[in-house]
């Protein structure tokens, strides 16, 4: 509750995040006219109304004075009611009113909370290229597949959950250009190779032919990559691998029955909480989870429980803006928080485990007491659905991602209270190396083959191994297959990896020896120098697989 003190400043804010949502419909309707699509601009004029309509305004300004909560919550509060109000009438133009209600509702709790502008594609009638500053995951995670064709950003790296969302999305993307916005206008034609990240802009008649023959080839390579489908995934010296799917929606279980992957590695459950006024009840929760454990049956499912947080917002979860969101209030630590959301989706997942091969993994743990804290949350679930007589696996394993440099360190103990591991090089990297996942102004100091990274592996499938629980990665490294001998080499059992890249990175393992992965980390072990590693890397990958190197761009 506010002081009385605070309420002037409280309504101040408001003020200014009224003129800067303003500011910005504005400027995107500009956009959308320079682009010619004058009716499609004539949306933002909707907007303008919905933001500065005075019966709205006024009942915020009376709960803040009020009821002195503060102006987030307000005017969630009030927009909501009235979107609920226009979305009950019987009236098609007044109903489209709602979604508008909503649209500047976004907006404006993302400039009071200080999160990056909401971006609108709705007016989107064509298939194009975006070229934009930034694009939010929940951004990404909208695009409709038929009108955009591919984006490229300034900002962003390759592990953004953007640039994995647009893999699991078969998107071409690139990002971190740092200038894409300033210097492409709309209507400006480019070629956009995501397999080499760049953009060519005005592409000559002797580079489309180039990239059309490239195309070709990769259509041909997918192809034959197809046969193996249900071939396991075994080096030519007869170790065989579990690889698995990442998938970020239940939508997306076809696609990994395509791959001929070993099951789901990682399901990431945050994305269904996105893009969405209200949260998913636990039956939306529950039904998502059963399909997709239905769907992989008589493979595994690892359920990752919620990872909202870091660059992962949902509107109708009131958190205020952190300086430091991928140090803060983020996953497991959000969950602990909020039990009453954990305990739904923890009674989601136990309800989906009686109806296939399901287990459970935590996000970001640092150490033993999250874990301890949300096995409680876990077996309080479980007594419950006893005392109801609802199913569920008694036997359900339960897993830990490791993705923290705390964790690794006190892997042991970890593992004597958990059945499987699994290592997220995408936030290990980020959070050993102090090198944020998303800034492409320090993308090159992002490096997967640091020496400490791999002796962060290393040590973390010794103490997997020490404790008789196998070790996985699901994190973006998993996915390179240059990356991918030195991975086996270092320990690691399963791999996980985005559906796409699932044929070229068995295609490797196919035709790799393990011997050889374990001299290459044993030289990687023993060198200072990342970039000297990935060579070596590189060299044998070219050596077993040349032809996964077929994309190299056209001179
Ligand atoms: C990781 O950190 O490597 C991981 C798999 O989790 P996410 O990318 O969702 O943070
Ligand atoms: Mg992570």
């Amino acid at each position: 509750m506010l002081a009385d003190a605070q309420v002037p400043g409280e309504l101040q804010r408001l003020q200014q995040a009224l003129l800067q949502t303003r500011q910005q419909i504005l400027e995107v309707q500009e956009k959308v006219r320079a682009g010619l699509a004058t009716k499609d601009a004539d949306i933002f004029d909707a907007h303008l109304l919905v933001l500065e309509d005075p019966s709205v305004l006024e009942e915020v300004m009376r709960l803040v004075q009020q009821e002195k909560v503060n102006v987030e919550h307000a005017y969630h509060m009030v927009a909501e009611k009235f979107a609920c109000a226009l979305a009950g009438v019987n009236d098609e133009y007044l109903r489209e009113r709602a979604a508008d209600m909503r649209d500047v509702a976004g907006r404006l709790l993302n400039n009071l909370l200080g999160r990056p502008d909401h971006i609108d594609l709705r007016h989107l009638r064509e298939p194009c290229i975006i070229i934009s500053h930034d694009l939010p995951p929940s951004t990404t995670a909208q695009f409709d597949r038929s009108k955009v064709l591919g984006f490229a950003t300034d900002s962003g790296s390759k592990t953004s959950h953007t640039a994995i969302m647009a893999r699991s999305m078969r998107i071409p993307a690139v990002v971190g250009l740092k200038n894409a916005s300033k210097e492409l206008a709309t209507g400006d034609h480019v070629l956009l190779d995501g397999y080499n990240g760049v953009i060519i802009i005005n592409p000559t008649d002797q580079t489309l032919f180039e990239y059309g023959q490239l195309e070709r080839r990769q259509a041909d390579r997918a192809v034959q990559l197809f046969a193996l489908k249900d071939q396991p995934a075994i080096t030519l010296d007869g170790v065989r691998i579990m690889l698995s799917a990442n998938i970020e929606r239940d939508a997306e279980s076809g696609a990994v029955r395509e791959s001929g992957a070993d099951g789901v590695g990682l399901f990431r459950t945050e994305f269904l909480f996105l893009n969405r006024d209200t949260m998913p009840t636990e039956e939306e929760q529950y039904e998502s989870y059963r399909q997709v454990a239905a769907a992989a049956k008589p493979h595994s499912v690892i359920i990752r429980t919620l990872d909202l947080g870091g660059d992962k917002f949902a509107t109708y979860i009131d958190t205020t803006a952190e300086a430091n969101p991928m140090l803060g209030w983020r996953a497991i630590r959000f969950c602990l928080h909020q039990p009453d959301i954990f305990r739904a989706q923890l009674r989601a997942i136990l309800r989906a485990s009686a109806e296939g091969n399901v287990k459970v993994m935590y996000p970001m743990i640092s150490g033993v007491d999250e874990l301890t804290q949300a096995n409680a949350l876990l077996d309080e679930c479980k007594a419950a659905l006893r005392t109801s007589g609802t199913p569920f696996d008694e036997n359900l394993e339960i897993g830990t991602m490791i993705e923290i440099p705390s964790a690794v360190i006190i892997a042991d103990a970890l593992a004597r209270r958990v059945k499987f591991f699994s290592i997220g090089t995408n936030d290990l990297i980020q959070y050993s190396l102090a090198v944020d996942r998303l800034n492409e102004k320090i993308a090159p100091l992002y490096e997967p083959t640091h020496p400490a990274i791999l002796r962060l592996i290393k040590l973390t499938t010794e103490a997997g191994r020490r404790n008789g629980i196998r070790t996985g990665v699901c994190g973006e490294m998993a996915s390179d297959p240059v990356l991918v001998p030195l991975l086996l080499g270092l320990g690691v059992d399963e791999l996980s990896v985005v559906p796409m890249m699932l044929p070229p990175v068995k295609h490797l393992i196919r035709r790799l020896k393990m011997s050889e992965a374990k001299v290459l980390a044993e030289f990687a072990l023993g060198c200072d120098s990342g970039a000297e590693i990935l060579v070596r890397a590189q060299a044998l990958v070219r050596q077993c697989a040349p032809d996964l190197f077929d994309h190299q761009k056209p001179s």
